[in-house]
């Protein structure tokens, strides 16, 4: 009201030394010890140079802070980016710039490019990669993986051989169902590798329980070397592999690969390796079967 004197706000103690009475030292230990406390590890790390550039660019107090801020802002993201990439467990390093989309004419990189956004991720939504060894499934599955990281998904990469074992370890030691609660957690499960070995009958129904759990609740990008119309022989029996596949394409991406190994092109470039008549060679495939001969399109 006009006129009416307001209370002075009560005095709220900062515990800030008066400037007369201000010891440095004791002043730069006791921020370093606040800092600690709030956990701006980056501040505290970089508070000399990052306070000799704001002098530097005569920022004023607001935007001193909004810069210290942001370096903190930067260097949490940055943490946690590489904390997610490690429980992700991916087997290496490959990213969509690294992709070279000439070289896999079969795919389409606006489809890639679409998948990129994780929008996928988000509905929940599954991605089947499907081609011969060499065309790129595991690239695109790191880097898709990456990509979805990047936005803040929980992700963990796996093999088919990897998820079962465990999956079977835990039915044999009575803890399955802490091993597909492990397996149904992340937001999108990568699984690699489907139909290079034949499966145990029993692996089937334990693969089928995982892939319900996960229904319409988080993501699987899966990817394999047979197609689906082979896969009730990958899991050897029909009624289960069209039950997973049922859950698995409703709501899902299919992207199918034809083309030459990457591999065996590289190789063939620089001259390591002739092809043989039907394609039987295998060059460093780490024990994957050799890939079928090239169709002619
Ligand atoms: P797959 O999983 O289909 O057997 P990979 O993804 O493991 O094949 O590819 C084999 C190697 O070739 C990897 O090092 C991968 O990065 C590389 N590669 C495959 N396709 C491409 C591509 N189109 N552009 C760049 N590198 C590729
Ligand atoms: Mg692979």
């Amino acid at each position: 009201m006009a006129g009416s004197k307001q209370p002075a706000p009560p005095a709220v103690s900062t515990g800030f030394p008066a400037a007369e009475a201000a010891d440095i030292t004791q002043l730069v230990e006791d921020l370093d010890g606040m800092l600690s406390r709030l956990r701006l590890g980056a501040i505290r790390e970089q508070l000399d140079g990052l306070l000799e550039e704001a002098a530097r660019r005569q920022l004023n107090l607001r935007e001193a802070l909004a810069w210290l801020c942001a370096a903190e802002v930067a260097s949490k993201e940055q943490r946690r980016l590489s904390m997610a990439m490690t429980i992700a467990h991916f087997p290496c390093v490959r990213t969509l710039e690294g992709f070279e989309f000439e070289a896999q004419p079969s795919i389409d990189p606006g489809k890639i490019r679409d998948l990129a956004t994780c929008r996928w991720v988000a509905n929940g939504d599954n991605v089947v990669l499907l081609g011969p060894p060499g065309v790129g499934k595991t690239h695109l599955e790191v880097a898709l993986g990456r990509e979805a990281v990047a936005r803040g998904y929980t992700v963990q990469f796996t093999t088919a051989m990897e998820l079962l074992g465990a999956l079977v370890k835990g039915q044999q030691q009575g803890t399955l169902e802490v091993r597909l609660a492990q397996y149904a957690k992340p937001k999108l499960l990568i699984i690699d590798e489907l139909g290079y070995l034949p499966l145990e009958p029993a692996a089937g129904h334990l693969f089928f329980q995982l892939i319900s759990r996960r229904y319409e609740q988080g993501s699987v990008l899966i990817s394999s070397n047979r197609p689906v119309q082979e896969w009730d022989e990958v899991f050897g029996d029909q009624v289960v592999a069209a039950a997973i596949l049922d859950r698995l394409l409703h709501h899902s991406h299919v992207l199918t690969i034809r083309g030459d190994s990457y591999r065996l092109r590289e190789k063939r470039r620089s001259g390591l390796f002739r092809p043989q008549a039907g394609g039987s060679s295998s060059a460093g495939g780490g024990g994957v079967p050799p890939p079928p001969p090239a169709k002619e399109a």
